[in-house]
């Protein structure tokens, strides 16, 4: 399938465009135009998002399945089209975008599977108790209810699985809450095609149009006057923490405040136990390597600090990454925006004092290879800005006296999305004395591996405290982030044929 974007928003099933235009900045092949964003789109795409409520909001199970099944099918019989400008668009590999588009219809698969079973409803029943004394029981059921439309900002690093129908979208629409997708302008070529894919299943499967709608950016006020939208009821968003931050802050001074859920940044740190790094420092420090450059270290998961104790084997375990990521050859990175943003805080470790180049590097244009530094614990504890994500591929090795001198390192983190530990048995003891830190810090906690690579499934948690995520008792990742846009209703002496989702 051939596929040249027309550039237009999708607002309840029709292709529209107003006078501006913008044109993408692909990594390689050929410019777009697009259709800037307005706020009539938005108010024309909520208000069709509301109307559309009236009926999927009460949708059965059944139906919504379908309907993301469908999805997936049409996401499949486009699948060459979306790799060819996923890959122009991002300067992914087409290896990369082929394997997300599998998470993202693994995804969509997964919430049919998941709404159907029906035990994210968590129905609950407390039967009446005429008797009781001194006073009677009511009859008292609960269940989740769906919320309203939702506002999605899809991410610029996965723009199949956290994009236009990745799984902020996916959650949403199992619920039974209409999307309005703000598309992002890294990849406006590729949300189309994919808001394409779910107009074809909304008419497939007889759904109101309203369902769905997709607006292209190009001008900040989209977005905010998304969330600022009355008739929108909660916000997934990916991406920066200043971005993030600006639209939660608008969020929370809304006339009626909404939840944001925003997956912000994260530095992932990993604790190298000592026993773990005499036995196989230099093993962990070649696994750190491959896991930091990955994806030109564009993933929110991406391990930026390695936290060891100073020594010989520390030395070793500096001495292995170095050389791993000193062989990774140059990768395009996502947007020029991002490659500059790399660029400044790079500049900023670097000339941080007490900071030591390990690797000499370069950031030249959209392509860049890693960067290597390393600090005393001392020197980190005392400069905050050495604990802020560089997106890209840098790594900070910071160096302790001691595990005591490790713990005030974790105690001093901010929010993260994970923490990881590198230990062998004999380092239990250490461990268990960082656990219920890393527990109040970090959304996944890791033993022996390295956190890129996040697990679609029943028990993931990517989120944490805040700056990692703007809402700690949430994930973005798995079947539990569709609570994000559920509200639990309690039913009390209601005629059962008015409680909803009632038990078979
Ligand atoms: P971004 O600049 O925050 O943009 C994200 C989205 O929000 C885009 O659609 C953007 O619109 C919009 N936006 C940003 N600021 C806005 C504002 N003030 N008002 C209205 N809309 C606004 O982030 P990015 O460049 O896409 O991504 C890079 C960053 O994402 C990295 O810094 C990384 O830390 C973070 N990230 C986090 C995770 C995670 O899961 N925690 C994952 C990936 C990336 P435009 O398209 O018009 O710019």
């Amino acid at each position: 399938m051939n596929f040249t974007p027309h550039g237009k928003h999708l607002i309840a099933g029709n292709w529209t465009s107003g006078d501006a235009i913008f044109s993408s900045s692909p990594a390689h092949g050929p410019s777009h135009d697009y259709a800037v964003g307005r706020v009539e789109d938005v108010d024309a795409a909520v208000q069709a998002a509301e109307d559309a409520f009236w009926d999927y909001g009460y949708s059965s199970r059944e139906v919504r399945a379908e309907f993301l099944n469908t999805i997936a099918d049409e996401i499949e019989a486009r699948a060459a089209a979306i790799t060819e400008i996923g890959t122009q668009e991002t300067g992914l590999p087409e290896a990369r975008l082929q394997g997300e588009r599998g998470r993202t219809t693994g995804q969509l698969r997964l919430f049919a599977s998941h709404i159907l079973a029906g035990d994210y409803l968590d129905r609950r029943h407390d039967g009446a108790l005429p008797d009781r004394q001194p006073l009677p029981r009511p009859d008292l059921k609960m269940v989740q209810r769906p919320i309203g439309p939702v506002a999605v900002f899809g991410a610029s690093n996965f723009p199949l699985a956290f994009s236009t129908a990745g799984g902020d979208t996916a959650a949403a629409l199992a619920a039974g809450c209409p999307v309005v997708v703000k598309g992002h302008s890294a990849h406006p070529g590729t949300g189309e095609i994919i808001a394409e894919a779910i107009a074809a299943a909304i008419r497939k499967c007889n759904l109101q149009p309203g369902v769905f709608s997709m607006i292209q950016g190009g001008n900040r006020a989209v977005g905010a006057a998304l969330v600022q939208h009355p008739l929108i009821k909660a916000v997934g968003f990916t991406g920066s923490l200043a971005g993030g931050r600006a639209l939660f802050d608008l969020c929370a001074s809304r006339p009626e405040p909404i939840p944001f859920f925003g997956e912000l940044g994260s530095v992932n740190p990993m604790f190298i136990l000592n026993n773990a790094l005499h036995a196989r420092g230099e093993a962990i420090g070649k696994g750190w390597a491959a896991s930091l450059s990955m994806g030109a270290g564009q993933f929110c998961t991406n391990p930026g600090i390695a936290v060891v104790c100073a020594g010989e084997a520390g030395e070793a375990f500096a001495t292995a990454a170095c050389q791993a990521l000193g062989d990774v050859t140059a990768q395009t990175m996502l947007t020029d925006g991002i490659a500059s943003a790399y660029r400044d805080g790079q500049r900023q470790i670097a000339e941080t004092s007490g900071v030591q180049e390990l690797l000499v590097s370069m950031c030249d244009q959209r392509d860049a290879t890693p960067y290597l530094y390393r600090t005393t614990a001392k020197n980190w504890l005392n400069n905050h800005a050495l604990a802020e994500e560089v997106f890209g591929p840098l790594g900070l090795i910071v160096e302790a006296e001691n595990e005591a001198e490790m713990r005030k390192i974790a105690l001093s983190l901010q929010g993260q999305l994970t923490c990881t530990l590198h230990m062998d048995d004999s380092d239990l003891p250490a461990a268990a004395a960082l656990m219920p830190i890393f527990e109040r810090k970090a959304g996944r906690i890791l033993a022996n591996g390295f956190p890129t690579g996040v697990e679609v499934s029943d028990t993931m948690v990517h989120g944490g405290p805040y700056p990692a995520s703007t809402n700690f008792g949430a994930t973005s990742v798995g079947t539990l982030s569709i609570r994000r846009f559920l509200r639990p209703v309690c039913y009390q002496n209601l005629p059962a044929e008015l409680v909803p989702e009632r038990q078979a």
